[in-house]
């Protein structure tokens, strides 16, 4: 990233004071492993690390001067109250000088897939910067939006959150011209209290969209009116498998199959048929997020449609696998919210062969906790799951209510990862395995015992 700032504008843009001579700098890093000829180094806190440890180092490598919150003892530094906002505050700036449209992307489930898919679609006309991975927090966003530069035709930016304030500041860091949410439903409920504390969050990016922003949004997510509420003025487009909804994009119809699916969607009175290359009724919501952007941003459907059938394979999420013995194994461990879990095993109940479900615990979910897992263990029953593999004493109680709801399924709880190994170490091609957990449950490590040729 090139930026050109004297430290006075620095200290101007992040409501601080310069100490020193004031210099140009040509680039802001908050890592000392970075190229820091030139830069402005901004030593960031976190709970393993403190940046404020690292001025002196940064400069011996070539930095102009250092962003701290307290005074340091190097020649040259600008200090300000919070180094974190102050780093949000200086990628805003970079951000108010490109000319491209910036789409902002939250909610609790599919936001990467979105965010990869759309930026995967929009290269194909323009260069697209995008957020790398994950890296959608208050340090990932701001870095992000520092890596824009006058090459780039337009930024697809995920914004996540994990605490109450967090979308809010990312909102004012980036000033979407175009936001995507996705739905808001019971993830990191242990910080947010409910599902409502979780809407109102995510919807801090409406409110600091642009005045003249497009706010693409779920119709059918029970906070659809709250958002419109807040999107006042800006023009509000959505999406929707109700065929009375009126919302601007429908799905019409839908068949799905184990590896991919058939849509009609349903546009300003027109008929779209569009095969998506990968499975499930969440892809196809998906899609039609990903549609209504590209079209906010004037791109003509015909173009572009052809591009859209293949959604992006992002690592970790639902990825078809397959085993060692020959079995299907999908590949879901990355993480889990319940209605992730949901959109999982409906793709598994579209495998043919035995399924089985292999999940591991849901984290953050407060006291929902056990009525949570219970209602996934249910809702296996439900679609016709056949096997229910647990691990540990919580995903345990999806197993009980699994074994209450099926009449021919069966449920087992396993204390450990090697246990579950042993029940799926011999299954044929006749066999469909989803693995799925929370981040910390660490399901992948199963998927590497099964998957692996050693
Ligand atoms: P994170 O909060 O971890 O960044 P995310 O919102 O970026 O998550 P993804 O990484 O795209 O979400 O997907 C997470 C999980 O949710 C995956 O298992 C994925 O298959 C599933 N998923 C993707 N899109 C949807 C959707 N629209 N509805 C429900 N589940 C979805
Ligand atoms: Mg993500």
């Amino acid at each position: 990233m090139l930026v050109t700032l004297s430290l006075e504008r620095v200290a101007q843009i992040c409501h601080g004071r310069l100490v020193g001579a004031d210099a140009i700098i040509s680039s802001i890093e908050t890592d000392t492993r970075g190229e820091l000829t030139g830069a402005l180094f901004v030593a960031l806190s976190g709970e393993h690390f403190d940046g404020h440890a690292f001025v002196e180092q940064a400069m011996v490598a070539g930095a102009v001067a250092v962003l701290v919150e307290r005074p340091v003892n190097v020649s040259t530094y600008v200090l300000v109250a919070d180094t974190r906002e102050a780093y949000g505050l200086l990628a805003n700036h970079i951000r108010q000088q490109f000319q491209g449209p910036v789409v902002a992307i939250t909610g609790s489930n599919g936001k990467t897939s979105v965010k990869d898919w759309l930026a995967a679609t929009l290269a194909h006309f323009v260069p697209t910067l995008k957020t790398q991975a994950n890296l959608n927090n208050q340090i990932g966003v701001p870095k992000t939006l520092l890596g824009l530069s006058a090459q780039h035709g337009a930024a697809v930016i995920e914004a996540g959150t994990s605490f109450p304030g967090e979308i809010p500041k990312l909102g004012r860091y980036i000033q979407a011209d175009i936001v995507i949410l996705t739905n808001a439903s019971g993830s990191h409920l242990a910080g947010f209290g409910s599902t409502r504390g979780i809407a109102e969050e995510k919807g801090a990016l409406i409110s600091t969209a642009k005045p003249d922003a497009t706010i693409i949004l779920n119709a059918d997510d029970p906070h659809f009116s709250y958002w419109v509420a807040l999107a006042g003025e800006r023009r509000v487009w959505s999406f929707s498998f109700v065929q009375d909804s009126g919302a601007t994009l429908i799905c019409q119809d839908a068949k799905f199959f184990p590896n991919h699916s058939d849509v009609t969607l349903l546009l300003n009175g027109h008929s779209i048929p569009l095969r998506l290359q990968r499975p499930g009724r969440h892809q196809v919501a998906n899609a039609m997020a990903v549609c209504l952007a590209m079209l906010a941003q004037g791109y003509d459907l015909a173009e572009f449609l052809s591009h859209l059938s293949v959604p992006a394979q992002v690592p970790g999420r639902m990825e078809m696998l397959t085993t060692k013995t020959g079995a299907l194994l999908v590949n879901d461990c990355y993480n889990a919210s319940p209605k992730s879990v949901e959109a999982a095993i409906d793709v598994l109940a579209l495998q043919a062969g035995t399924s089985w479900l292999v999940l591991g615990a849901l984290g953050e979910l407060g006291e929902q906790e056990a009525e949570i897992h219970a209602a996934l263990g249910r809702y296996a029953a439900q679609q016709g799951i056949q096997h229910m593999l647990t691990l540990g004493p919580v995903a345990a109680i999806a197993a009980q209510a699994f074994a209450q709801e099926s009449k021919a399924g069966r449920a087992q709880s396993c204390a450990t990862k090697a246990e579950i190994i042993t029940f799926l170490a011999d299954l044929d091609q006749h066999n469909a395995v989803l693995v799925k957990g929370s981040r910390s449950a660490k399901m992948e490590e199963i998927v590497q015992q099964l998957v692996s040729q050693e």
